[in-house]
């Protein structure tokens, strides 16, 4: 099934404009590197009246009752379902990952939906004792406009996440996708838009990412800064919106580590890890990326996990036999190759995969490397590419000590038969969520989220809508 490549534009007050810039940027095919569209840049003309819309729209969307804005988001999701075949293959085609992937994403980031749009009815205050006559209430209220910044890699899912919880939580938003993977963001948006989010309420603009940041993140209307992205940008962004006083959600960066137990069911472990390791050529920042087995199941470990790597069917995404489909962009590319280029020049042995395929797109191997020094760039920068480290370890201490050496937090594995083991590594790995004998831990209805330099707050759950909250206490005598 073949679908046309839609014109990206930016929506701003409920229009479809080209801006007022007159500049365009290229959007690309990951699998040809061919130019497949052209993106208008926003302006700070057009930044400007995003915001005000924003703004302006706020009184209203905040006022409409939990069950009116409930019942909008939740013909969003539905009407998200109706058109899945296509916006999966918008996806596809400027990101890059197999059809079937692709509507994986779109299928979680429709649950997220609905789920944000029944816990927006759910989003309850609390009166506190107190002597009579007098009343303690706390109410939670919409935190205002919000500025939201979403990245290329999963580019329905992350911004479901974000429209839903503010639009549930009843803000209003400007939202800058990734300018690599416009048109299935854009296509999301169109469904908020039919299933009658009202004009200003949720606004969308592209350009140069850091222009429209600083711009953003300075205008006084904006109450807070939810962003996707790395380390490095995350940081600059929290240093904007601290310079405001303005609160941050930050999903940023992870390294994840995978502690293979002695007595974990190896073949499971490495059917499991590699299934999520491969998934979107490794460009996730739940990706399991240090694997840590114990010296007395490594061997093992490393055979069956090197074997699925070699097997993985890389290719176009929208081939049906594709399981692994090109990396997103050809900074990917480059940044991958040098991180696996770097740890075999200081020893380390590539046993599957290790360096790119063909010469037109960015496809790379599944990469499997073992005997990987700590000190190469690849253990301790985020690789976010199709490529897994395995190394053994002795003791419970010593893989501790190494799986929380990084400063990134985020995602973190254990698989053991024993519950008091999970328990214990489960307590003690420095990470915002742990997965114990598998990997699916970014769904609906949990909140996720990292520590130390992977971020702060939390995407979904309760944690998810109260982050587009703010608490207010009234406390009323009465006469
Ligand atoms: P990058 O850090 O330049 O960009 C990451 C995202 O941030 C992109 O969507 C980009 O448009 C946006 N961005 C960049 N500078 C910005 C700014 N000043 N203001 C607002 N947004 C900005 O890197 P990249 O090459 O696009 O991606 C590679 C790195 O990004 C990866 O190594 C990974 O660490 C990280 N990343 C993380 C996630 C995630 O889900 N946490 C997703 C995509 C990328």
């Amino acid at each position: 099934m073949s679908f046309a490549y839609p014109e990206p534009k930016l929506y701003i007050d409920g229009e479809w404009t080209a801006g007022s810039s007159g500049i365009t940027r290229p959007v690309f095919d990951p699998a040809t590197e061919e130019e497949i569209g052209r993106l208008p840049v926003a302006g700070a003309a057009d930044l400007d009246k995003a915001v005000m819309a924003a703004s302006r729209a706020l009184p209203g969307w905040r006022s409409t009752p939990p069950l009116k804005r409930c019942d909008i988001l939740m013909k969003a999701a539905a009407l998200l379902r109706e058109r899945i075949e296509e916006i999966a293959w918008l996806t596809t085609r400027e990101q890059g990952q197999p059809i079937a992937d692709s509507k994986v994403h779109i299928l979680r980031g429709i649950e997220i939906i609905e789920w944000d749009a029944q816990e927006g009815r759910r989003l309850y205050g609390r009166i506190i004792p107190s002597e009579p006559g007098l009343r303690q209430m706390v109410v939670r209220e919409p935190v205002g406009v919000v500025a939201a910044f979403a990245p290329w890699n999963a580019p329905v899912f992350t911004p479901c996440r974000k429209i839903a919880s503010a639009l549930a939580a009843g803000c209003t938003l400007v939202l800058k996708p990734a300018e690599e993977t416009p048109a299935s963001t854009l296509a999301l948006v169109q469904t908020f838009i039919d299933a009658g989010v009202p004009p200003g309420v949720l606004n969308v603009v592209f350009g140069d990412p850091a222009a429209i940041s600083e711009h953003l993140i300075a205008a006084p209307q904006v109450r807070l800064v939810t962003f996707t992205g790395s380390v490095p940008v995350g940081k600059h962004l929290a240093q904007l919106a601290a310079r405001e006083m303005k609160p941050t959600i930050m999903e940023l960066g992870g390294h994840a580590p995978v502690i293979i137990c002695e007595d974990a069911d190896v073949e499971t472990a490495a059917t499991r890890i590699a299934g999520t390791k491969f998934r979107n050529a490794g460009q996730a920042c739940l990706s399991p990326t240090r694997l840590y087995a114990h010296r007395s199941v490594y061997d093992r470990f490393v055979d069956q996990f090197a074997a699925l790597a070699r097997k993985i069917p890389v290719g176009p995404g929208e081939a049906a036999t594709t399981a692994m489909g090109p990396l997103a962009n050809a900074r990917r590319l480059a940044a991958v190759d040098e991180l696996v280029t770097d740890a075999v020049q200081r020893g380390g042995r590539a046993l599957a995969g290790g360096s790119r395929i063909g010469n037109t797109g960015y496809f790379y191997a599944p990469t499997v490397l073992v005997d990987v020094p700590e000190d190469a760039r690849i253990l301790n920068e985020e690789p976010f590419g199709p490529v897994a480290i395995i190394a053994r370890y002795d003791d419970e201490a010593e893989v501790l000590a190494r799986a929380n050496a990084l400063p990134y937090g985020l995602a973190g594995y254990v698989f053991t038969r024993s519950a008091a083991r999970a328990d214990k590594l489960a307590g003690a790995l420095e990470c915002g969520t742990v997965g114990i004998n598998h990997l699916v831990v970014s769904t609906v209805g949990i909140p996720f989220g990292g520590v130390k330099e992977s971020g702060h707050g939390r995407e979904g759950g309760v944690e998810g809508i109260e982050g587009y909250t703010v608490s207010k206490t009234v406390t009323h005598l009465l006469q």
